[in-house]
């Protein structure tokens, strides 16, 4: 299985896993690229997933649908521009010789689904949409804090090594946020340090592993007695971790 990721828009990943034939597609929000991906590699459209309803991540399905060859999963509480297999938490399916399993990660959408891939022998592949970013996790559009901190916790509990496919590039400035939170977390000075070096060569920051984010990302770091004394600076009315999240989030909405 091989990974790539198809940029669309300004900062849009659309995630590729293929076995040299076919190819399973993550939220395309756009139809062109991945077409032109899929042709300059000679592969099959085999599949899609789809994480949430935003049009980044959908708008894509309705011109891709001549050149599928297979399903397309979806959440099962959000609408969609096309007819899906509706899933959540808790579904297991196999595509593509990979066994893929469902989380319901509610907050950026009230129906966000994420999805854990796993072929026998290789780490995890994690398509979290826009829950979890490197170093920072999605907007709260639709969702409250308690729902994305159970959310996100979900997601930390996964293998260290599970490599993980954020839908947005967003890292530098997540990062950049991080620091402001925690000073002193010298893993997130080197990881920092690293990404300039890889967007500098134009290569992608993503996947991260959840080994990565725990180091780094304060969103999952909210229980870290520095992160939970920034945020009682912010105004967070306690330690209390939902507090420490909610407090960061709108921290990071202005920053
Ligand atoms: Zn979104
Ligand atoms: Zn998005």
């Amino acid at each position: 299985m091989e990974l790539i990721a198809v940029p669309a828009f300004a900062d849009n990943l659309i995630w590729m896993l293929h076995d040299g034939r076919e190819a399973l597609v993550v939220d395309p929000g756009a139809a062109s690229p991945v077409a032109a991906a899929l042709e300059d590699r000679g592969l099959r459209l085999g599949a899609i997933l789809v994480t949430h309803h935003h049009a980044d991540h959908v708008g894509g399905l309705k011109e891709l649908q001549p050149l599928l060859h297979g399903p397309i999963w979806g959440p099962a509480h959000e609408k969609m521009p096309v007819e899906v297999r509706r899933v959540e938490q808790g579904a297991r399916f196999e595509v593509l010789g990979l066994r893929i399993e469902v989380l319901d990660v509610p907050g950026h959408t009230a129906g966000h689904i994420a999805y854990v891939a796993r072929a026998d022998g290789k780490a995890p592949w994690l398509f979290c949409g826009d829950t979890l970013f490197s170093g920072g996790c999605g907007r709260l559009f639709e969702g409250t804090p308690a729902q994305m901190v159970d959310s996100l916790a979900k997601l930390e509990r996964l293998p260290g090594d599970t490599r993980v496919c954020c839908a947005h590039e967003y890292t530098l400035s997540n990062l950049r946020f991080a620091r402001t939170v925690e000073p002193r977390n010298q893993a997130l000075a080197d990881y920092e340090v690293r990404c300039q070096a890889l967007r500098a060569e134009g290569a992608w920051t993503l996947p991260s592993t959840i080994a990565t984010e725990r180091a780094v990302n304060p969103f999952l770091r909210t229980a870290e007695p520095d992160v939970a004394a920034a945020a009682l600076a912010h105004g967070a009315a306690s330690r209390d971790v939902t507090d420490v999240f909610a407090t960061l989030r709108e921290w990071k909405n202005r920053f």
